[in-house]
């Protein structure tokens, strides 16, 4: 399950108005227990594609965001992107970005991918995968989300 308080997706879904009709992308920020992963904190990171099908994380400032979070005892659990007019699941662009080049093996192994379908703007919808392969749907795992207060 992720775990994700209001005033966090608040700042999730702004930001992903905020960004249409383009793409934007950021990180989740929290901790993992045996079962959940617990969101404490959303960070925004610039996507190098301005596109409307496509992100692509500034990977300097993923690096930073990294080094500071980890200086608190946090991690990073995870990444959060928009879907501006399509629905909430993984495309094959980030199937094939989740990995790395050429390889089956995934970049960041454990993490939770939140997508957040901005088709229609007043009901943003939020869906949250684990992925455990390349392959779609077979390797892509729906995980609950729960939105605290
Ligand atoms: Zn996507």
């Amino acid at each position: 399950m992720l775990q994700l308080n209001s005033s966090d997706y608040k700042k999730i879904i702004e930001h992903g108005l905020r960004g249409k009709p383009l793409e934007i992308c950021g990180l989740l920020v929290g901790h993992q227990t045996e079962t959940d992963t617990v969101v404490s904190e959303v960070h925004e990171v610039d996507s190098k594609d301005l596109s409307e099908k496509t992100y692509n994380m500034d990977a300097l400032k993923y690096m930073k965001i990294e080094t500071d979070v980890q200086k608190r005892g946090l991690k990073i659990v995870g990444i959060y992107h928009t879907h501006p007019a399509t629905e909430p699941y993984p495309s094959p662009t980030d199937m094939e970005r989740a990995h790395w080049e050429g390889s089956d093996d995934l970049i960041f192994p454990g993490y939770s991918y939140l997508i957040v379908s901005l088709r229609d703007p007043a009901n943003p919808e939020p869906r949250s995968y684990k992925l455990e392969g390349k392959r779609r749907p077979e390797d892509v795992r729906e995980e609950t989300i729960h939105i605290a207060q």
